[in-house]
């Protein structure tokens, strides 16, 4: 099967010998945050160091939904159906409103700033929950040059009442997370520290419980490259960023299959009418590839 890297026999069955990997559209300088609007039929994604947050859509093709946009990195979707954001040079997570209106949600914990919220999740709860590494206060490419305040950490973030957890402060470089379906696991990649000769490249999975996250431990190890973002199908499977494109990881942490592209994929998103559709941010490229599972329903 061309395209692709059968680990196990099992990923013969999860994508589409005949579904090519297509080109969407391409020119950004890193495409990040990637999140599907079923109702609009469209997806958002960064283009982070251009500054910028663009559409896609079947019919209206690429257009700029935001610019600038605060360098924007990972998205999601709280339950309302409203866009959830993390901003490098806010240093803050934003919530924009169905009328268009952003409102900061948050920008501290403990009276200090967080450093450059990379990627966020929104749980069936109403909580959001994201990573504060300090990529996007490095340089001056990705957001802008700043002193760190707060070690890298994951947070959860209740919008009703604005209060912030810390619920993970042991990361090297917190990046990508996604809950399993059921939600009582969460994945959260670390990656290490930037400029580093020797990145870290593995998912560590967490219990998720009322009181935040426990029982922690490496998932799997991303090799070539690094695991950035990542979402799960709805049988559980990780389908994870990678050097070499995307692969496939089942919920023992076995990997069984790889997606092959030829750039490095930063994140992706389920999509398409039957959330069947994997929308791959690729380095400068937004490609997409139809396979066999459906993305877990987020919310
Ligand atoms: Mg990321």
């Amino acid at each position: 099967m061309d395209g692709f890297e059968i680990c196990d026999p099992r990923f013969r069955a999860f994508v589409l010998p005949n579904a090519p990997l297509e080109k969407l559209a391409d020119g950004f300088r890193w495409c990040e945050g990637p999140v599907w609007f079923a109702d609009r039929d469209e997806l958002l994604f960064s283009d982070l160091p251009n500054d910028r947050v663009m559409r896609w859509s079947e019919s209206g093709g690429l257009s700029v939904y935001r610019a600038p946009a605060q360098f924007e990195n990972g998205h999601a979707r709280d339950r309302a159906g409203r866009l959830i954001s993390c901003s490098h040079r806010g240093r803050c997570i934003t919530r924009t409103e169905l009328d268009g209106r952003v409102t900061r949600l948050a920008d501290s914990y403990r009276g200090r700033r967080l450093n450059s919220p990379n990627d966020v999740v929104c749980r069936s709860d109403g909580t959001i929950w994201f990573t504060d590494p300090p990529y996007g206060i490095q340089t001056d490419y990705e957001g802008g040059k700043q002193e760190s305040e707060l070690p890298a950490s994951v947070y959860r973030l209740d919008p009703r009442d604005g209060v912030l957890t810390c619920v993970a402060d042991d990361f090297q470089g917190p990046n990508g997370l996604c809950f399993s379906p059921d939600e009582s696991r969460l994945y959260v990649s670390e990656s290490g520290l930037q400029f580093s000769a020797d990145p870290l490249q593995h998912i560590r999975v967490f219990e998720v419980d009322d009181e935040g996250l426990r029982n922690g431990r490496v998932f799997h190890k991303v090799e070539p490259g690094y695991a950035d973002g990542f979402r799960c199908d709805e049988e559980g499977h990780v389908w994870s960023s990678a050097g070499d494109g995307v692969h496939c990881i089942d919920p023992s942490g076995a990997l069984i299959g790889k997606i092959l592209v030829p750039a490095t994929v930063s994140n992706l998103a389920f999509g398409g009418r039957s959330l069947s559709r994997l929308f791959l941010c690729a380095s400068h490229t937004l490609y997409a590839i139809y396979v066999n599972r459906r993305g877990a329903r987020l919310l």
